[in-house]
């Protein structure tokens, strides 16, 4: 007899990562300088869209997206200078120039480029681009020394994820108001994600029509350790006070690092066919906080439940072999399937064995064995199109039916 067990509701689980649900690939020990950002350009880059190509358009008013497809990285005008949120991955910097200028901008007219939090797919280039521009780096208090660190010691990834450090040349403070000529930037703290993860608000016009736009910064928290870090002993406390914050800014077009947090692309397309108003939604915010509050809330009563996972420490590069554990699992045998809806990557999980090995089946299929051979997880991207995930079913067949 056939049994079908519809696994969408129970285990596939949609999930707003910043890194995704990529197996990360393992760091180079001890990269020669000149190998280094490529290196860490490989390993942080780990999503296509990342690096993807994608022309320079307006947003609304003075507000443009500059960088690739995958990532929001935007640049607000003025005639006094300007102001880049973001610099994509290590190796980002050349298209995101590019997009500028192909809008009729000098990047050496940016005079200021804010982080929206220190890791290596928002701060990846924002080195390089602070040396082109010569522009201030703006970044929440607690961000400051995790971007001089390149992503070093990062209190969830460890070493995992690099880039070529940050020197912040001003932070700010929750409330904190930039100006610049007529432009007024306000930084809303919102850690937890990083510890100075800040979501930026300012007030663009079109036609004397003014809104306000929002970058979300990230409220996810992707194989994080939630109990127990050392590394960050007050984050439920931060996520919890970050959620409520978002939920009740004011925010007439939300945008995000992550273009998925909003459903960025859907709307554009939508503008694009004609519907004016399209971008702009102002529930985007809280339904994006209430989405990523209740996420938090699985994942915590999850590891409140199963043991936890080991902590990442810091010091030199680690290897795959004595990575931190990616994902929780559960002490009961059984195969797990999580899907992580912003970034289309299914992850299969067969055994909690610890990790010896990743191996690379195809381009976008990979494979995690432990010490004997045995598989131990599959890792799957562009799982809609691959494996079309989510929509998956098991059959179970009992001998009887052979
Ligand atoms: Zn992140």
């Amino acid at each position: 007899m056939h049994r079908i067990v519809p696994l969408l509701a129970a285990t596939l689980i949609g999930s707003t990562s910043c890194q995704g649900a990529s197996t990360p690939k393992p760091d180079v020990a001890s990269p020669a300088p000149a190998q280094a950002t490529t290196a860490s350009a490989k390993v942080c880059a780990h999503d296509s869209s990342w690096t993807a190509p994608q022309a320079p358009f307006r947003i609304y008013g003075n507000t443009w997206h500059v960088g690739p497809r995958g990532l929001g990285v935007f640049l607000i005008t003025a005639p006094t200078g300007h102001v880049l949120i973001d610099g994509g991955v290590p190796g980002g910097a050349p298209l995101i120039e590019a997009n500028i200028r192909a809008i009729g901008i000098d990047p050496r007219d940016i005079k200021w480029i804010l982080v929206s939090h220190a890791h290596c797919d928002h701060a990846g280039d924002v080195a390089q681009l602070a040396a082109t521009t010569g522009a201030e780096v703006v970044a929440g208090t607690g961000d400051v020394l995790l971007l001089a660190r390149g992503g070093h010691d990062d209190p969830q990834y460890g070493n995992r994820f690099l880039y070529p450090p940050v020197q912040v040349t001003r932070k700010v403070t929750d409330g904190e108001v930039l100006r610049l000529g007529d432009l007024a930037l306000t930084a809303h703290l919102t850690p937890g994600h990083t510890k100075g993860n800040a979501t930026w608000g300012w007030t663009s016009c079109e036609g004397g029509r003014c809104l306000q736009l929002v970058d979300i910064g990230s409220l996810s928290a992707p194989d994080y350790t939630l109990i127990g870090n050392p590394n960050h002993q007050d984050i439920v406390t931060d996520y919890g006070a970050s959620f409520t914050k978002v939920a009740a800014l004011r925010c007439d077009i939300a945008l995000a690092p992550h273009p998925g947090m909003v459903d960025f692309w859907e709307r554009v397309a939508r503008r694009d066919r004609g519907e004016a108003d399209a971008l702009i939604d102002s529930t985007r915010c809280r339904v994006y906080a209430e989405y990523a509050k209740e996420s938090f809330r699985q994942e915590l009563a999850k590891q409140s439940t199963f043991r936890r996972k080991p902590v990442p420490s810091g010091g030199a590069a680690r290897g795959r072999r004595d990575r931190p554990q990616r994902v929780l699992r559960p002490q009961v045998p059984a195969m797990n399937v999580k899907y992580f809806r912003d970034t289309d990557t299914a992850l299969l999980e067969f055994s909690d064995a610890a990790v010896d090995e990743t191996r690379e089946i195809s381009e976008s299929v990979y494979v995690d064995l432990d010490k004997n051979g045995n598989l131990v997880s599959m890792t799957i991207e562009h799982a809609a199109a691959l494996a079309h995930l989510p929509h998956v079913r098991v059959e179970e067949i009992d001998a009887s039916a052979a």
